[in-house]
């Protein structure tokens, strides 16, 4: 690392990326391929260090990313993979998509037109059907009414149909309402799916599972495992434990600036909203909110320091914050401190960190910000 760069980082654990993938390859029956979900810069963790890892390394050939963008970045990191864009790519880029080989989401019958209105050349697309998140797609009562509009829209010329596939909204969940809801998801894409077999169209697609899916419903009959979350080691619920051999692959780090002694009455950060009932050891650390790490962690958030956890005490501020180190008298100017990861026998997840503010580890690990260099490890 640079020595200048040495102010918060985020470590990226390859190694550790790909024991997680060996992991979810065991989950999945042998008819099941992992699609490894590497939008929003692979979960913040990378694009490219990770789809170089899963293409070439862990031998994954299927991809999924939200947009335009991202799917041409991927395909410049993994030449003859298959990429499907989940989200939306308005119709005038439709040529692009084709030029990159690139498989699109269609999410209608007016907009599987559009695309090709737009492209010369055929658009690959796998139709998305809506059977309960009530995000995106094919909306119908009954499946066979979903197969109807499916049928028509095969026929549609320069359309490439190669799939089908749905979204669940409560696979995370053990509630037994959640669980009912799910399978009716599942019947209803399962059921369009059969029923255009029975009508002689066999599609080489359809899948349905996220993590949550693989971790706690896999299907053998999802040709595809939509693995997101997982593959970065958090969880898809917190209240719910993941497969044993699942590790989080980012830590987060910084460095103390700087260390005081303050005295009772002493004020720290902005609004005063600390001050030191006590004489206290403060240290200054060098991450604040613009990094990715949220404001909203105030007072609340702990940082290992030395392998002890150390309170925030005041705000968090854009660049910087401030923690109680009273419990680590060698704490000094220029030490690593970890804000998500393990030091000796504790560890500080992004999901913990997600817990305590209010948020999902998803929302922590996309949040960390640009500024954040990362740096791959084994
Ligand atoms: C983001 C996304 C996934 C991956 O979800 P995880 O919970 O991270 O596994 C799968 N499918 C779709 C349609 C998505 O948008």
């Amino acid at each position: 690392m640079k020595p200048y760069l040495k102010r918060a980082w985020a470590e990226v654990s390859l190694g550790r990326l790909k024991k997680n993938v060996e992991v979810i390859k065991s989950l999945n029956s042998p008819g099941t391929e992992v699609m490894a979900v590497v939008k929003a810069d692979a979960y913040g963790h990378g694009d490219e260090h990770i789809v170089r890892c899963l293409n070439a390394e862990c031998g994954i050939n299927y991809f999924a990313v939200s947009n335009l963008d991202e799917a041409i970045a991927v395909r410049k990191f993994a030449p003859v993979a298959e990429i499907l864009i989940l989200g939306y790519t308005p119709p005038e880029y439709a040529h692009e998509i084709a030029m990159y080989n690139i498989i699109q989401g269609v999410v209608s019958t007016e907009y599987a037109n559009a695309l090709v209105k737009n492209s010369k050349e055929p658009i690959r697309c796998h139709i998305k059907i809506d059977t309960g998140m009530g995000r995106i797609g094919l909306k119908h009562d009954t499946p066979a009414q979903c197969a109807d509009e499916i049928a028509e829209m095969m026929k549609i010329d320069g359309l490439s149909v190669e799939g089908i596939y749905t979204h669940f909204a409560v696979a995370d969940s053990d509630d037994p309402d959640d669980v009912a809801y799910t399978d009716k998801q599942q019947s209803f894409i399962l059921d369009t799916y059969d029923i255009l077999s029975e009508r002689g169209i066999c599609l080489k697609h359809v899948h349905f599972m996220n993590s949550a899916a693989a971790c706690y419903r896999n299907s053998p009959r999802s040709t595809l495992s939509r693995a997101g979350i997982i593959l970065y080691g958090l969880h898809p619920d917190i209240s719910l434990d993941i497969p044993q051999g699942l590790e989080p692959i980012m830590e987060l780090k910084a460095v103390i600036s700087h260390v005081k002694t303050v005295n009772p009455g002493d004020c720290i950060s902005y609004g005063r909203t600390f001050v030191a009932d006590r004489e206290m050891r403060i240290a200054t650390v060098t991450i604040g909110y613009a990094d990715g790490y949220s404001r909203l962690l105030s007072s609340k958030g702990e940082i290992l320091v030395h392998g002890k956890r150390c309170r925030i005490v005041g705000r968090v501020c854009m660049d910087q914050l401030m923690i109680d180190v009273s419990c680590v008298p060698d704490a000094a100017s220029g030490d690593i401190v970890t804000l998500i990861g393990r030091e000796g026998d504790d560890c500080i997840t992004a999901d913990e960190l997600a817990s305590v503010y209010g948020t999902i580890g998803y929302e922590v690990v996309c949040g960390i910000s640009k500024r954040v260099p990362r740096i791959y490890i084994d």
